[in-house]
């Protein structure tokens, strides 16, 4: 999903898009876009940088936002909250490294449909080779 259909779906529902709320969304998209999965402190980190009066709370509520209206989701690992886009794949992820890397094999995502789930995120932990 490009970057101002979000800004324009966020405007349509009303929420106030202050200076800071489309940074929060531009840092996002942007690793997004080069297949990261950054965590909250990731992103509030770079959007102090630019702008160092932001809060932890604006970009944790932005994020939500974000989340309910279906834009990315969210996955917790090792007491981290990353951050993915929509559209369901499977995210392996490294033990030892934190690696992540991504498979989007539509046939495994299947064969949770088949079993009555719906998964909203799918987060694999495992061992790079
Ligand atoms: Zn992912």
């Amino acid at each position: 999903m490009k970057l101002e259909d979000v800004l324009r779906g966020l405007r349509e529902r009303g929420l106030r898009l202050t200076r800071q709320r489309r940074e929060i969304v531009r840092i996002l998209y942007e690793r997004l876009a080069r297949g990261g999965h950054p965590t909250l402190d990731e992103i509030y980190r770079e959007a102090k940088e630019r702008m160092p009066r932001i809060s932890l709370g604006t970009v944790y509520s932005t994020l939500k936002v974000l989340e309910k209206l279906g834009y990315i989701v969210a996955f917790q690992i090792g007491g981290k909250t990353h951050i993915d886009r929509s559209g369901l794949h499977v995210n392996i992820i490294c033990e030892d490294s934190g690696e992540i890397r991504e498979i989007a094999d539509q046939e495994l995502v299947n064969a949770f449909t088949k079993e009555g789930a719906k998964p909203l995120s799918i987060v694999v932990r495992a061992r790079c080779q």
